[in-house]
């Protein structure tokens, strides 16, 4: 039976019915006046009414000074990255073609889609490297138009070396909102912009809720609310690696949770140990990590390995880490995570940054359903199906007979009239 040394990571992720009922009056309101909406909920809360929420072209090529040549390189680095593995799995994609039957021809074909609305946050942190996750990856998937969407930072507009990010990833377009109203504004359209046909990216929980209440209006990724970090971990590992690898998750946000699974008492003490040691350090975001620690942190302690992966399945984490003797046997074995990272030199910051693995994952147990973005989200896999008059003789016995059993007057007719 395992052991909870410290419980606090929600079982059961709610939806606040205050974020529910703002969204939803959002929405409505944008989807029923338009733009002027879109400005009064800017205003009210990003303080942000610009003439226009399109970043004019001048502003774009000014934000390149905001970079230096330092972190314009590491930035091509990881824009690179990103494109390389998003390539390769777009490779594994194949297009199809089979003859199930002679003269029954079906295949399937993945197409892109058309336009997408590509959201970075930026409320607490400016997530330059989401801009690279959202833009490049559409790109690659050969979508035409993608519209980056980020919110104004201080009221000032896009973050200069958030949106030189957005240009550098392959922006079509760039437009300044925050929020549930740039969700709405890609959905519904704003200015000369036309809506989307589907919107990619992660955000706070009114994001993750706006994209739930527009799924349907447009299509969506996944939904990718507060950060989450788990890792498993035996005594072979360092236990102050492991707190500072949860603690560097938890600094997103003071409901971001974080959950250690050891197959060891002793190190579960010693990982609460090293995170209190962290947290009476001075660093500058210890507050939002310390405040989502104590609130949302969590340690299990089971008796085996395969109980490790029982109660990890069950949190369905965004991010996994596994630091253990037996790294192989995990992988092999856990079925539920957005992303898994294997051994102790695989931090998750990795590929929140640079690593070339989209960090946009799911939270709140989606794991359990979905990955993370990745090419094939940009993609809509069609079938098809050619027939020769045989092939056709061949299947229209089959659909007359289930269409009769259905009371389907008219399919049955479709089938039968094929026959000769
Ligand atoms: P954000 O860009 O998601 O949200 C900022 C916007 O929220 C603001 O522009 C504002 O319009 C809106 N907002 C703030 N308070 C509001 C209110 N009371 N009512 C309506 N709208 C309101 O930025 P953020 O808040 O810093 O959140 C970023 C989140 O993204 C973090 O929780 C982080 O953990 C998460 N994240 C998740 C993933 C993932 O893949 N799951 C990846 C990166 C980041």
């Amino acid at each position: 039976m395992a052991e909870h040394l410290k419980t606090g990571w929600p079982q059961q992720v709610e939806r606040q019915q205050e974020v529910i009922d703002t969204v939803s009056r959002i929405l409505r309101e944008v989807e029923h006046e338009g733009e002027p909406a879109i400005r009064r909920w800017s205003a009210q809360l990003d303080g942000w009414e610009p003439p226009t929420f399109v970043v004019p072209v001048e502003q774009i090529k000014a934000a390149a000074e905001t970079v230096d040549d330092e972190l314009a390189g590491q930035l091509e680095f990881a824009r690179n990255q990103v494109e390389r593995f998003a390539r390769a799995q777009r490779d594994t994609l194949q297009d199809l073609e089979v003859e199930t039957l002679p003269g029954v021809v079906l295949g399937h074909r993945h197409l892109p889609v058309a336009k997408v609305g590509s959201y970075s946050p930026g409320g607490r942190y400016p997530l330059i490297a989401s801009s690279i996750m959202t833009v490049t990856v559409p790109k690659v998937a050969g979508v035409d138009t993608v519209v980056a969407v980020a919110p104004p930072r201080d009221g000032q507009g896009i973050y200069g070396p958030q949106l030189y990010t957005m240009n550098l990833a392959g922006a079509d377009v760039i437009l300044c909102l925050g929020g549930v109203q740039a969700f709405a504004a890609l959905a519904f359209g704003v200015e000369d912009v036309a809506p989307v046909d589907l919107v990619v990216g992660a955000g706070n929980a009114y994001v993750a809720e706006a994209k739930r209440q527009l799924f349907g209006t447009v299509g969506i990724d996944l939904l990718a609310g507060p950060t989450e970090v788990a890792v498993i971990a035996d005594e072979t590992a360092d236990p102050r690696l492991v707190a500072a690898d949860l603690l560097g998750q938890a600094e997103h946000g003071f409901n971001s949770p974080a959950l250690l699974v050891t197959t060891s008492h002793d190190f579960g003490t010693a990982v609460i140990a090293e995170v209190d040691r962290w947290l009476a350090g001075d660093w500058p975001t210890v507050e939002v990590a310390g405040a989502a620690w104590r609130e949302h942190g969590t340690v299990v302690v089971c008796e085996s390995r395969e109980e490790a992966v029982e109660v990890s399945d069950a949190y369905a984490p965004e991010h996994l880490e596994v630091q253990t003797s037996d790294d192989d046997w995990y992988a092999a074995n856990l079925r539920n995570y957005g992303s898994l990272f294997i051994g102790p030199e695989s931090t998750v910051a990795f590929s929140d940054k640079s690593i070339g693995t989209n960090h946009v994952l799911p939270t709140g147990r989606a794991a359990r359903y979905t990955g993370g973005l990745w090419v094939g989200k940009f993609l809509k896999t069609v079938t098809y199906q050619r027939l020769t008059p045989g092939g056709a003789r061949v299947i229209a016995p089959s659909t007359a007979a289930i269409a009769d059993a259905e009371l389907m007057y008219g399919h049955a007719l479709t089938a039968r009239l094929r026959l000769p």
